[in-house]
């Protein structure tokens, strides 16, 4: 085993050399050309020239070894199925959704909209899309029609793939009536949707475009087609992601760079041997879901456990028992689900063999140190690793890669810069890199990011610049957006991110799409969303609203039921996930001279903190007020 410090160093200083020998952990049809081509920064292109194919290095490349091992393995709680599919039944089924996809008119390039829940069928589809070489971009179920219709406008699917429902705490969710209220607000029209019929919930079909997945599977049972290969600059999918604007970003990912940086993360980061167990506890909604539910575990030769359902549904040993029964070698979840668990029977943890188990890792939000210290506990010391990553790179930026060398975690810090990625602290005033240890700063990146990351923003290259890299002055350096600090021994902490986005259980919500729901509502004249720390699910949304007709504003009842109907403005356009947990009505919303909305006073003083320098407000009665509010 080497030394980790060396391995960074050589991944930043002989880049080329370094990225060259993982690129030979994955299948090839044509071998790289050119390694990192930034002759036009910060658009790097990785390993053009050579052609490859996802889906051939997730699926047809085990079929030598490992055709009857389990490739996935899925477990719903939700409708009690249990359902394992071998790499070659796997093969097998995404060349079916490949075929279909082929004569619904999916060509290369083209976009397939998955809008699933987690159901086998979401993972095929991915896989089919990649396999022809179209692009997919999944759109997480918790998301409604409003939320669907930006994104349609944006990737202008030729496809979308769906279903009748999904499911939560048993009862079904109806996914169909909510994309088909999508497509008619939606400006761009699929050519066709591809339902999956759970027989959850009825399903009205709309004639010559709604098709069922079961029919017309049963016409390619047989279906042999081939992967496209593509360059590996080729775009592999989007995935929307929300920003300080109402519109969502596509992040349009690449299919070498991705491959290779995927792969490599198995080996350095989650120590995972082809034939392990790897048990994602994500969404495929989301991009962890993306990279460690689907992508990487396949790539690496993994088995890999889809799940849907809670993890306190049955019962509080759910996921324990899981890990017995699968063997499970390494988990990987969000520290929203550990904190939901620490509410359960601790005797959970004792009462399944979790021997298999090697390492946890958790992501997506802070890990806070109480929550750490207990399921490192629970789990008698094993490895319990943080990884700070964004949807934009794919993969972590901040973590102990114990692949490398095994290296002590600190709770509270999700570890060191990875490999590939240049890491710096900066000034957000003046640039200047910060060097000495706690010192707070941006955390940025040097670009060329490293394989994996964000090609660009999907048709948007000048949204890619002017939101990431233009954001420090002085500098081209990619923004993460988040504060942090660096100790003596280049343990990162993050202190939050450095504008208006929030983070619940682990969700990335753009505050500015939630007030622009809530200004949908015909009493709402102006609003402000921010997030507020919360013991479960890290941040949560409060909104503060004006009302148009202020007459109601001291009738509690009257003000229950429009807070009520707000709620429910917020669940039609964007879903549940947006949902804020309280909206306050207020006569007027603390602002700057300037018209600005003063939100980290409102987040400061609804957290019962200090709002700090205040002296550009501009009628203090506003603030005053939000803090009355809180104190009573
Ligand atoms: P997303 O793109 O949805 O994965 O959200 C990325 C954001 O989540 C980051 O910019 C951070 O603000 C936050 N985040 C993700 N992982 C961590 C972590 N391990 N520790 C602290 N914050 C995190």
């Amino acid at each position: 085993m080497s030394n980790f410090a060396d391995f960074y160093r050589r991944s930043i200083e002989d880049r080329d050399a370094f990225w060259a020998e993982q690129a030979r952990l994955v299948e090839w049809q044509t071998p790289p050309q050119t390694i990192c081509n930034y002759d036009k920064p910060p658009f790097a292109k990785w390993f053009a020239g050579g052609t490859t194919n996802l889906c051939h290095n997730a699926v047809d490349r085990h079929l030598k070894e490992r055709a009857d091992q389990p490739a996935l393995i899925w477990v719903s709680t939700e409708t009690e199925q249990e359902k394992i599919y071998t790499y070659r039944d796997l093969h097998a089924e995404v060349q079916r959704m490949a075929a279909a996809l082929k004569a619904l008119g999916v060509g290369k390039g083209d976009r397939v909209l998955i809008y699933m829940p987690m159901i086998p069928e979401a993972c095929f589809a991915m896989l089919a899309c990649v396999r022809i070489g179209a692009l997919h971009s999944v759109v997480f179920g918790g998301f409604a029609s409003g939320s669907l219709a930006t994104r349609i406008d944006d990737a202008e699917p030729t496809v979308i793939v769906s279903a009748d429902a999904g499911s939560r705490g048993g009862k079904p969710v109806p996914y169909k009536h909510l994309l088909d209220e999508a497509i008619v607000l939606a400006k761009h029209k699929p050519k066709a949707v591809l339902l999956v019929d759970r027989g959850l919930a009825p399903m009205n079909l709309v004639e010559g475009r709604d098709q069922i997945w079961g029919q017309l599977r049963q016409q390619y049972l047989d279906a042999q087609i081939p992967c496209e290969w593509v360059d590996a600059t080729h775009p592999s999918y989007t995935l929307y992601t929300s920003g300080t604007t109402g519109k969502p970003k596509g992040v349009q990912r690449d299919t070498g760079g991705y491959l290779v940086a995927l792969a490599a993360s198995m080996k350095y980061i989650y120590g995972c041997q082809p034939g392990d167990t790897f048990f994602c506890a994500s969404d495929v909604g989301w991009v962890v879901g993306h990279s460690y539910i689907i992508y990487a575990p396949l790539i690496g030769g993994s088995s890999t456990i889809m799940y849907e359902g809670t993890p306190i549904r049955p019962d509080g040993g759910i996921w324990w028992r899981l890990v017995e029964k699968y063997k499970v070698s390494v988990m990987f979840t969000a520290p929203t689900a550990i904190r939901v668990l620490k509410k359960q029977d601790p005797a959970y943890l004792s009462q399944y063999d979790l021997s298999s188990l090697r390492t946890l890792f958790l992501a997506g939000e802070p890990l806070d140190e109480p929550t750490a210290q207990w399921i490192s506990g629970g789990l008698k010391g094993k490895p319990v690793i943080d990884n700070y990553w964004q949807t934009e790179t794919g993969w972590p930026i901040l973590t102990i890669c114990n692949g490398v060398e095994r290296q002590p975690s600190k709770f509270g810090s999700p570890g060191k810069a990875v490999y590939g990625y240049n890491v710096k602290l900066l000034d957000d005033q003046t640039g200047a890199e910060l060097t000495g240890a706690n010192q707070k700063g941006v955390v940025a990146i040097e670009g060329p990011l490293p394989p994996g990351c964000l090609q660009t923003v999907w048709r948007d290259d000048a949204r890619f610049l002017n939101t990431y890299w233009s954001s420090v002055p002085n500098r081209m350096v990619y923004s993460t957006f988040d504060w942090g600090i660096r100790d003596e021994e280049g343990y990162y902490f993050i202190l939050g991110r450095t504008d208006d986005v929030i983070n619940v259980a682990g969700h990335r919500l753009g505050t500015r799409e939630i007030e622009e729901a809530i200004s949908g509502h015909p009493n709402i004249a102006e609003v402000a969303v921010v997030g507020v720390a919360d013991s479960l699910k890290g941040q949560v949304a409060m909104a503060f609203a004006v009302l148009k007709d202020a007459s109601v504003l001291g009738d509690e009842q009257a003000l229950l039921k429009l807070e009520g109907e707000v709620m429910k403005v917020v669940d039609n356009s964007l879903g549940a996930v947006a949902r804020p947990a309280r909206v306050r009505f207020v006569n007027q919303l603390p602002k700057t001279r300037s018209g600005k909305l003063l939100r980290r006073a409102m987040q400061a003083v609804s957290e019962g903190r200090d709002p700090g320098d205040l002296t550009t407000m501009e009628d203090p009665a506003a603030l005053q007020a939000i803090k009355d509010m809180f104190q009573n």
